[in-house]
């Protein structure tokens, strides 16, 4: 049994940190249970196939399957520096006009734009969203995105922080998910260089373009995992 050790890095500046890291572990923990669950599926039809032969003893070959376990060492992200090595990066909610300023000075704007170059996967939420975005619509003065997915953000689309609410997404390839929204951003428009990835009624409330995943809402603070799970599955 090979082990997979994944570099997810957190970026650590402001907001759900510690919630992404939580909901993290918890998802690398299901993964393996199901890879685990899958490698006993496959041995017993290994098993069976071997009593078969004994009983037939034609040519068949056993196919045995090579198994990975995903352990993950989850980074807390404060410095440029760090972002190289990572293999996947989440951007979580907080504030936009602040973290944008800081990423862009401290040089983690550039890493992060050169990590998506590279194919890695990107998770951004609410807050991630907007900045992972090719347009701020209702963007503070002089603030500026990544431009690192092809759609137009409207930021507090939903209101202010006393409107925050909680509603089930229709996310593509996962289902129903629950989403909650605090002063989230709704996706305006999606480019042809994206698809949307998650809606609430006529609202596009996720995208992905690639390697790069932008939702709305926050999945890390719910106890449902198919959306980190499903994140990590883009490694
Ligand atoms: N409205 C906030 C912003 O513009 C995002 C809020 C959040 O991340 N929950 O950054």
């Amino acid at each position: 049994m090979t082990n997979q050790l994944l570099k997810i890095g957190i970026l650590a500046i402001q907001g759900d940190v510690s919630e992404h890291a939580d909901c993290l572990r918890r998802a690398l923990k299901k993964l393996n249970t199901r890879k685990t669950l899958r490698v006993l599926v496959s041995r017993n039809r290994n098993k069976r196939l071997r009593q078969s032969r004994k009983r037939c003893p034609v040519n068949l070959s056993i196919h045995t399957e090579a198994v990975s376990r995903i352990s993950g060492d989850i980074v807390l992200v404060k410095n440029a520096c760090e972002i190289p090595p990572l293999d996947a990066l989440i951007i979580p909610g907080g504030e936009s006009t602040t973290v944008g300023k800081l990423i862009e000075m401290d040089g983690i704007a550039n890493e992060i734009k050169a990590m998506a170059k590279k194919g890695k996967p990107i998770l951004g939420t609410c807050t991630g969203a907007i900045l992972l975005s090719r347009e701020i619509v209702d963007c503070a003065e002089g603030q500026k995105s990544l431009g690192l997915i092809d759609i137009s953000v409207r930021r507090n689309a939903f209101g202010r922080q006393r409107e925050s609410f909680e509603a089930g997404v229709d996310f593509e390839g996962i289902g129903k998910f629950p989403g909650v929204f605090i002063r989230a951003p709704a996706i305006e428009s999606v480019g042809k260089g994206a698809k949307a990835a998650a809606s609430l009624g006529e609202k596009v409330v996720g995208a992905r373009q690639g390697n790069v995943l932008a939702l709305a809402f926050h999945p890390e603070l719910t106890e449902d995992t198919r959306v980190h799970e499903y994140f990590l599955q883009m490694i």
